[in-house]
């Protein structure tokens, strides 16, 4: 029987389904009563999704019969408060993960306002492309404050469709800086933390949020920790929980292309890096951002296996009180 539950729950953290309670190890922290501010997972997976366009192999064709969807990387804030929302990434799925964020946190009035700031980490599709639901064909909000990076800001204000976004003043920009806070609501703010990664059209930032109570580390696409001296510890630093570049496990979802092309640390490297403080604090480092081919997706062991070593995959849905 025992085997039986073990079995279930492998099944349960590896299955394709919309947000999973906590039958899986290592969930997030525990909550804290009277607390005004909640961060929810709204999508875990790299930029394309799943299934993802032009993926003939099991790993989408399954997905497809099934009529199952998993969104790109995002996450929403909430301020049980004031009501207000914050959401970090536009992705492709943005309807869809505004939506969830309103269910998960019990919104019942939805409007024209649908948000009230919105943070991205740099201009590639799955974290950007959402912002065109917001303009006037769709939701034309009214001055949504979108905080980005100033090359980012450059990007969105110089090329089409995003520039009529800021010229209709759906958008309003506003220019982060690296390494300096922006307290969005009291006591609760975002730092940004420049990150190396493929920079075609912007920077690419790595988001801290940092609670009263707890901080949450945000790093959905890194090129490799190694980059920068010192830039894994300073991301690390006072963070109780880190939601990290998971898109490749080790290579193999990738037979015949070089890896040197999409870097990326894999998992396999990642955790023997933080194998102490996962060993320490069980579930504190937690993967995102994984490719449809990675093979923690489809295989139940390797799942378990990472799990044992003190790690954790994020689930859709799952929540932190900050
Ligand atoms: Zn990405
Ligand atoms: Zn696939
Ligand atoms: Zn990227």
């Amino acid at each position: 029987m025992k085997r039986l539950t073990l079995l279930l729950t492998l099944l349960g953290s590896a299955c394709l389904s919309s947000p999973q309670k906590s039958r899986v190890p290592h969930k997030p922290l525990d909550q804290i009563a009277g607390s005004r501010y909640s961060l929810y997972v709204l999508g875990i997976t790299q930029d394309g999704g799943l299934p993802h366009v032009g993926c003939t192999k099991s790993c989408c064709t399954r997905a497809r019969l099934q009529g199952i969807q998993r969104y790109p990387v995002s996450l929403g804030i909430f301020d049980r408060q004031t009501g207000k929302r914050f959401l970090i990434e536009a992705s492709p799925k943005v309807e869809a993960q505004i939506a969830l964020l309103h269910k998960l946190a019990q919104v019942s009035q939805r409007s024209r306002k649908p948000l009230d700031g919105l943070f991205l980490t740099h201009a590639h599709i799955g974290h950007y492309l959402g912002l065109a639901q917001f303009g006037r064909e769709v939701a034309s909000t009214k001055n949504l404050p979108t905080y980005v990076g100033p090359r980012m800001a450059n990007f969105l204000r110089t090329n089409g469709p995003w520039n009529q976004l800021v010229e209709l003043h759906q958008l309003k920009l506003h220019v982060l800086k690296p390494e300096l806070p922006v307290e969005i609501l009291p006591d609760l703010k975002i730092l940004p933390i420049l990150v190396p990664h493929r920079d075609e059209y912007s920077e690419t930032f790595a988001f801290k949020i940092i609670g009263p109570h707890r901080s949450v580390l945000f790093v959905p696409d890194v090129d490799r920790w190694d980059r920068h001296k010192k830039l894994l510890s300073h991301l690390l630093q006072g963070v109780d929980i880190a939601y990290i570049d998971g898109t490749f496990y080790d290579g193999r979802e990738l037979p015949g292309r070089n890896m040197k092309e999409i870097p990326h640390p894999p998992i396999v490297l990642s955790m023997d890096l933080l194998q102490n403080r996962a060993r320490e604090k069980p579930g504190s480092i937690r993967f995102l951002h994984l490719n449809h081919t990675n093979p923690l997706f489809q295989n139940p062991g390797l799942l378990k296996a990472l799990q044992i070593r003190g790690f954790a995959l994020a689930h859709r849905g799952e929540k932190i009180q900050l």
